[in-house]
């Protein structure tokens, strides 16, 4: 018996980001939007004792660690304990989030991992405690359950959902190699101290959503949008890959109303007016050598969700 769940990628559209806190997190501001790119898990039944197991495919497979530290099985297990049963399950991850992108995908696995598990050993787990197991897994994983447009506070965990309006197309814009989360901070928290401004919590100002922001998603606004999207960690992954101002620049170019490094990078996204805009900057973006490949996509999207079973 096998259990196949789809789950989408995110771009923050706002990355507010706080000064750095005693605890060694920084506060967030973070507007998540899950896009219809996204990654598959299928969990499938195994004889006990079995314990979990992972396969990955996909063009960025090699790059995703098998072992026990991937969200997917840490998840099968969390679940297990959480119900006092053994984690016997085969994970499978077709793998379509590029890999240390700034797209959550081992978040998006993680809860895709939740929900394929808690069907496939009908469970039944209330949504709120499977947010809380969620949360347990990592700050970006309530929200792969949850999809849509959400802004989370604290660390990104504590989610509200956001009213949208109609469709947003967007292209990524996929890079060569991941750029690693806890070193884009620590460079954004660099920069802070090389400016004078300081980078603990007591310095920089708690960010809060942008008013302008939360209208353009109510008013399905795509200029509005753009001109709104924000990512304080921006300045950060272009010094760590100065590389990526020429992807930006090039997207812009072929005609994107809107441009970002989508969270932590190295993924650039681009918002576009209609569908047609979206597959032509696609093009241009995958001809113009600046990035490995560009993928036309569109958002928002639910959460993790059963396709088959
Ligand atoms: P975020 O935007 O949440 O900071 P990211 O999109 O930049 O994350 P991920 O693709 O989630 O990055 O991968 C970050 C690291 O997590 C990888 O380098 C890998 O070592 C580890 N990892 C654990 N589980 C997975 C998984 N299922 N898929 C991909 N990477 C995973």
């Amino acid at each position: 018996m096998s259990v196949t769940v789809r789950v989408p990628a995110k771009v923050n559209v706002q990355l507010g980001v706080g000064g750095l806190r005693r605890d060694g997190f920084h506060d967030l501001a973070n507007v998540f939007f899950a896009v219809a790119l996204g990654d598959e898990v299928t969990a499938t039944a195994a004889a006990p004792g079995a314990g979990t197991t992972l396969t990955c495919t996909g063009p960025d497979a090699g790059q995703v660690p098998l072992d026990d530290s991937n969200l997917a099985a840490r998840a099968a297990r969390l679940l297990a304990a959480h119900h006092g049963i053994e984690p016997d399950v085969h994970l499978h991850i077709a793998k379509d989030i590029p890999v240390a992108g700034g797209m959550a995908g081992g978040s998006a696995d993680g809860a895709a991992a939740l929900v394929a598990c808690d069907a496939l050993w009908a469970l039944d787990t209330p949504q709120e405690t499977l947010l809380a197991l969620a949360a347990e897994l990592g700050s970006d994983v309530p929200f792969a359950l949850l999809g849509g447009v959400a802004l989370g506070r604290g660390r990104g965990e504590i989610l509200e959902s956001l009213p949208v309006t109609g469709t947003f197309h967007w292209v990524f814009a996929v890079a060569d190699g991941g750029l690693s989360t806890p070193a884009v901070f620590h460079e954004c928290d660099r920069l802070r101290e090389a400016a004078g401004t300081g980078s603990a919590d007591t310095d920089v100002p708690t960010p809060d959503a942008d008013p302008a922001l939360l209208a353009a998603l109510a008013d399905g606004d795509p200029a509005a949008l753009a001109a709104a999207l924000t990512n304080d960690l921006q300045s950060a992954a272009l010094s760590l890959r100065p590389a990526l101002a020429a992807t930006l620049a090039a997207g812009t170019q072929a005609g994107a109303i809107g441009a970002l490094v989508s969270g932590s990078g190295p993924t650039c996204a681009f918002l576009t007016k209609d569908a047609e805009a979206a597959e032509a900057v696609a093009a241009a973006l995958t001809a113009s050598g600046t990035c490995r490949t560009a993928r036309a996509t569109h958002g928002p999207v639910p959460g993790a969700a059963v396709r088959t079973r």
